[in-house]
């Protein structure tokens, strides 16, 4: 039996003719991701699906694939009357060389210069709202640390585990950070600062993510993370591989391509902001700022190895000067109900990542396709080019990135504020009524 997908399903789609009926989307969903076989549909009466993407990436033959809005975006470009503007994850730039039978490389300049062929106003970098991501979800951790409460504290930034949460285990809502993701962040960012500052009507503005995870367009459609009511923060995403069905469309060819730099002032990410696309990455991330927060110094030793690599479960404890903090990172949904027989059983920790897709965004469901047998080396050639990054930087900690340090001063007034709370700050709800055949509640 295959994966159902509802015809409603904002991320993915199935089309029936071309399913060969190997059903790897259902060893996927069940085995990686842990959904399939977790409800009963006879209940439930619609399929429960937290949109991950994982049956696309796997799927031989296209029969399940995203769907495919970058066709949306192209016409909007021809219509030529909105300022568009895009921001790129970080887990993109790894991975989009392999479409075109090339090694992994970090090939953000490359990235930029298409989408300024493709008719890009302005193109910004996701590793920016990733630093903002930290800035928050830092602060939060060392204030509930120190309140000692509602701990541990979960990640927040994979929205496919958010689905998960919600459905499946509303009981720990209280527990996930409130911070929006990195690329809702962003998008609150570009619709109020930027626009403001450029002189755009928001009204105007079209906000395209190009994004590794298919779980991110029905993210956008979440009413809770807009600004305000009348217009989406961001309009659209788009994966890895719609980018590059997109640009063979246009017959540009990718080895042509030069090289450009991402625009100002959101184009400017830390390297610990570009570790978002690996698993234990926000945790590393969030751990070199929260020891600063903590006790006003730098780390000496940014990298936490214990963390890295392909483990289903991670842990580490750090030394905030006395203060032993303990961490987790879940390294696929497969692994999450293991980690919380182990809460269960006695393991306390402060704080929690939880990512999807097992290696991380740069595995994720709208990345370069994987066979089964492939998955394992692809997945650490990406990742490794990450850390590779992240070892030559010279930003490495997202507190020190001028360009956020600059938004704070200007704009935001200090991590925590009532207008950070109000813009880059969000809240979840109870889904589990959809298991028992109940509808969406928003
Ligand atoms: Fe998306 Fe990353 Fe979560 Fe996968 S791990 S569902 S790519 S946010």
């Amino acid at each position: 039996m295959e994966v159902v997908i509802d015809k409603d399903n904002y991320s993915i789609e199935k089309v029936d003719e071309l399913c060969i009926h190997c059903e790897y989307c259902t060893k996927v969903c069940q085995n990686d991701v842990n959904v399939y076989g977790k409800y009963d549909l006879n209940v439930s009466k619609k399929p429960i699906c937290i949109h991950c993407g994982q049956c696309a990436n796997i799927c031989p033959t296209e029969a399940i694939r995203e769907r495919l809005d970058y066709l949306f975006i192209k016409k909007i470009l021809k219509e030529k009357n909105k300022t568009v503007v895009f921001s790129v994850a970080p887990a993109v730039r790894v991975a989009f060389s392999e479409l075109f039978g090339e090694e992994p490389y970090n090939v953000e300049g490359k990235i930029v210069y298409l989408l300024k062929e493709l008719g890009a106003d302005y193109v910004f970098d996701i590793t920016f709202g990733a630093d903002l991501t930290i800035m928050e979800e830092a602060y939060e951790l060392v204030e509930r640390i120190k309140k000692k409460e509602r701990l541990p504290m979960f990640t927040s930034c994979c929205p496919a585990w958010v689905n998960y949460c919600e459905i499946f285990h509303p009981e720990l809502l209280e527990n996930l950070s409130t911070c929006k993701s990195p690329i809702a962040m962003q998008s609150s960012i570009i619709k109020t600062y930027f626009a403001d500052k450029e002189e755009i009507d928001p009204k105007n503005m079209i906000h395209v993510v190009v994004a590794p995870c298919t779980a991110k367009k029905y993210e956008c459609r979440r009413k809770e993370l807009n600004t305000t009511s009348i217009y989406p923060d961001t309009d659209y995403v788009i994966t890895t591989r719609e980018l590059a069905m997109w640009m063979e469309e246009e017959h540009i060819d990718f080895s042509n391509l030069s090289s450009t730099a991402f625009d100002s002032p959101l184009g400017k990410g830390s390297s610990a902001g570009e570790m978002f696309g690996n698993t234990g990455g926000v945790c590393e991330a969030a751990l070199r700022t929260a020891y600063h927060y903590m006790t006003g110094k730098d780390l000496d030793k940014l990298e936490f190895q214990e963390i890295r690599g392909m483990d289903g479960i991670k842990e580490a404890s750090v030394d905030f000067d006395g203060t032993l903090i303990q961490v987790a990172v879940v390294n696929g949904m497969k692994y999450f109900e293991e980690l919380l027989e182990k809460i269960k059983n006695g393991s306390n920790y402060h704080f929690v990542e939880v990512m999807n897709c097992i290696g991380g965004c740069i595995a994720g469901g709208g990345q370069p396709k994987m066979t089964m047998l492939e998955r394992r080396e692809k997945k650490l050639k990406r990742m490794n080019v990450i850390y590779q990054d992240d070892s030559k930087a010279i930003r490495r900690v997202s507190y020190q990135n001028p360009d956020i340090v600059q938004l704070y001063s200007l704009f935001l007034e200090s991590p925590g504020s009532s207008k950070a709370e109000h813009l880059l700050h969000t809240h979840y709800t109870n889904r589990s009524s959809l298991l028992e055949g109940g509808d969406i509640c928003e």
